[in-house]
């Protein structure tokens, strides 16, 4: 089974406190001694996640780690970028679970939810007793999703719900949903139960990404709800949805880099042990010209995410910057993955091996969360202060 090394060229941990490498170490091994075994079988499986792991994953307090109170972690942001890293060197799928848990879940339960509504639900979630999922996107509507089509209609002190949510992770094995709707001339959140009456949730098969993860469609179809459990009361408008993208797209930005520290770390050792024409392949020119542009990357990523956290960490982060961290991060670590594929001839297509398995998860982290090219266009909105047309 693949042991981590750990590329750290800039010595990046000397600029760590303890209990940031702590974290990280914890889930580090984590991964190793009890994801890494399990993977290959999931993936295998599709769409398949392990969820005898879950109450681990909750005893590391993976889940919503950068929360306050109502038994979340509370770690600083950097300490939950590392643990996100960490769970990506397992696998996308793996930090997807955790992202979505934590960042589009908890985040706006803790942040928009009424007391009732926290102290029913943070708990459940930070213990993994409860598994969550968010209904942004629809059949017709992804990268604008303000177009949305599901309907919210309030009925004295009902909400009655209608529509389709579409490439939902976690969406059949969640208990709690949150479905964001178009509720006259705004948006707003709903916290829809498993079980509720019209509510079904159907997985999609067939995914070549993403393979270790559940992801479904949600159908809505009447769905009486009470405006006290359910509607999140904090928010209205894009602003809802768009806060917990942000926290969420913050995590993928280290998340990737833990995909391509993996796959370089696989590359590396690779390389090392091939013979071709009498020598290691890590002995080639045009070999070492590849580790050296892997590792390269992988340290300008860890830069960008790293002073990331920082200034998340003393409130400073603008949305823009976590999209160039996003866009860049998984840009590389897709480009890193298809090297090390390369890197590994014949034996990189079989599953014994991780690059591969990283190359085709990353074309789901490059897409989902806001696409490369989206993420350009935030950026390229913000340097000119021009909506590209
Ligand atoms: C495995 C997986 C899990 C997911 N999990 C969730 C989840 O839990 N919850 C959730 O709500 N969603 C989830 N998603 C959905 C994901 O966020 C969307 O797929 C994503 O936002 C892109 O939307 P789309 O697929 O409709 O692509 P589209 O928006 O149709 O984009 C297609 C292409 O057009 C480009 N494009 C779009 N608009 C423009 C423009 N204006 N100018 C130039 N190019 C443009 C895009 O960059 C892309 O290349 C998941 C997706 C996947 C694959």
């Amino acid at each position: 089974m693949l042991e981590f090394d750990s590329p750290d060229f800039l010595r990046l941990d000397d600029l760590l406190a303890d209990e940031e490498r702590l974290s990280r170490d914890a889930v580090r091994d984590f991964v190793s001694k009890d994801f890494l075994p399990l993977v290959q079988e999931h993936v295998r499986k599709d769409g398949s996640f392990p969820m005898q792991l879950v109450p681990r994953m909750a005893e590391l307090g993976l889940f919503g780690a950068n929360l306050q109170g109502y038994g979340c972690a509370g770690m600083n942001n950097v300490a939950y970028g590392l643990v996100m890293q960490e769970l990506e060197r397992g696998d996308s799928g793996l930090r997807s679970f955790a992202s979505v848990q934590g960042g589009l879940v908890m985040y706006p339960i803790h942040g928009y939810g009424s007391q009732a509504q926290k102290e029913r639900w943070l708990p459940r979630l930070a213990a993994g007793t409860a598994i969550g999922c968010f209904g942004l996107t629809e059949p017709d509507f992804g990268s604008h999703a303000s177009g949305l089509r599901t309907r919210a209609e309030k009925k004295g002190s009902k909400w009655v719900l209608n529509g389709t949510k579409r490439w939902i992770t976690n969406g059949s094995v969640a208990d709690v949903a949150i479905v964001w709707a178009r509720a006259g001339e705004t948006l707003r959140g709903f916290l829809v139960e498993r079980g509720t009456r019209g509510f079904e949730a159907r997985d999609i098969k067939g995914k070549l990404s993403l393979r270790a993860s559940v992801t479904s469609e949600l159908f809505l179809s009447d769905v009486e709800v009470s405006e006290d459990e359910s509607l999140l009361p904090g928010v209205s408008g894009m602003k809802g949805p768009l806060s917990c993208l942000t926290q969420a797209r913050y995590g993928i930005a280290w998340g990737a880099l833990g995909a391509a520290m993996a796959c370089y770390d696989e590359a590396l050792r690779y390389a090392k042990d091939r013979i071709v024409q009498g020598g290691p392949l890590a002995g080639k020119q045009i070999v070492q010209q590849k580790l050296v542009a892997m590792l390269t990357e992988i340290t300008k990523g860890q830069l960008l995410a790293l002073r990331l956290g920082r200034l998340k960490d003393e409130g400073k982060l603008h949305h823009a910057m976590v999209s160039m961290a996003k866009m860049n991060n998984v840009d590389v670590a897709l480009r890193i993955a298809r090297e090390a594929r390369d890197l590994l001839g014949a034996n990189g297509i079989v599953d014994d091996y991780a690059s591969m398995r990283h190359m085709v998860n990353l074309e789901t982290v490059r897409t989902y969360e806001g696409t490369h090219d989206i993420h350009t266009l935030i950026l390229g909105e913000h340097i000119t202060g021009m909506r590209a047309l």
